[in-house]
């Protein structure tokens, strides 16, 4: 069976040592964040080191179009704070260029906050940034992904209406995918554990954004149950998407769920990945 499955990696020892690490864990693809998520400063890898990373991906035979960069939390695209929003405007074209570096392709964003402002304005902005950091962008191979996140807060991109907005208004629409997370869907009420359910979901992108524009996928069970929008990542398995129902089972193995990338935002280091790597393949009897 060939389906690419992945976890987040860490940066620590440097970007070249993440293809080999992926391999550790029985993973044939692989999420980084291109900085530390949580601080705003970030440093472009220098040219050895981005050579030694593609040299690397080529020795263990990692495609450069199924690898994920998550950008930094802070950054924030709907922020009615205009001082945040520049920042995290000039931060995402500074993290797109190390993206660029590496040779990748995929960038994933959650789409913002609209805070004390509203969604239709939240919207409005997140478009409008989106378009300033493409005309930034020189290198024309990078697609920015939306991810789907938790119905929490003023958190935008909830459901694929709000994801559609957001492409509609932009103009690179080309250049505009999406990462489905699992945990938060479920927390947004999308059931994927009955066959009838998974194609109803995949009915809905389609509707809303084509089936096309789905790139990745964030395999992730949830703490809560369906509906609960908490945002409580579980490890494959152990939670309440694992004990509904069938389970994974009928998401897992649907042909278009298959096509895409698989990544673990999961709790643990990367023995516990590959235990759940593990758990996954024997889950589907591969
Ligand atoms: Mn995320
Ligand atoms: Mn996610
Ligand atoms: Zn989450």
């Amino acid at each position: 069976m060939n389906v690419y499955i992945g976890a987040h990696m860490s940066i620590s020892k440097g970007f070249h040592e993440v293809p080999s690490n992926t391999r550790k864990i029985n993973a044939n693809t692989f999420q980084i964040f291109p900085q530390s998520p949580r601080i705003w400063k970030n440093k472009l890898p220098d040219l050895e080191e981005s050579k030694l990373f593609k040299e690397n991906m080529r020795k263990e035979d990692i495609s450069f179009d199924k690898v994920l960069v998550h950008s930094s939390y802070l950054v924030n695209l709907a922020s009615p704070r205009e001082d945040v929003r520049e920042k995290s405007i000039k931060s995402l074209i500074s993290q797109i260029n190390i993206v660029s570096r590496l040779g990748l392709k995929y960038i994933n964003i959650h789409p913002g906050s609209y805070l004390y402002s509203t969604l239709e304005e939240g919207i409005d902005k997140i478009a409008k940034a989106i378009d300033f950091v493409f005309n930034q962008t020189d290198d024309k191979n990078i697609e920015i992904l939306l991810e789907n996140v938790a119905k929490k807060g003023t958190n935008i991109g909830v459901n694929f209406k709000e994801l559609k907005d957001i492409i509609d208004r932009t103009a690179f629409k080309n250049k505009m995918g999406i990462t489905y997370d699992t945990c938060h869907g479920f927390d947004s009420n999308y059931d994927i554990t009955t066959d009838e359910s998974v194609e109803n979901l995949l009915d809905i992108i389609d509707k809303e954004l084509g089936i096309k524009r789905l790139k990745m996928i964030h395999l992730n069970d949830s703490k809560f149950p369906l509906g609960a929008g908490k945002d409580r990542h579980e490890c494959f398995g152990d939670g309440n998407i694992a004990k509904r129902n069938e389970g994974f089972k009928p998401f897992l193995r649907n042909k278009i769920i298959r096509s895409v990338p698989w990544l673990l935002e999961t709790p643990g280091d990367d023995e516990k990945h590959k235990e759940e790597i593990i758990k996954i393949k024997s889950l589907m009897g591969w």
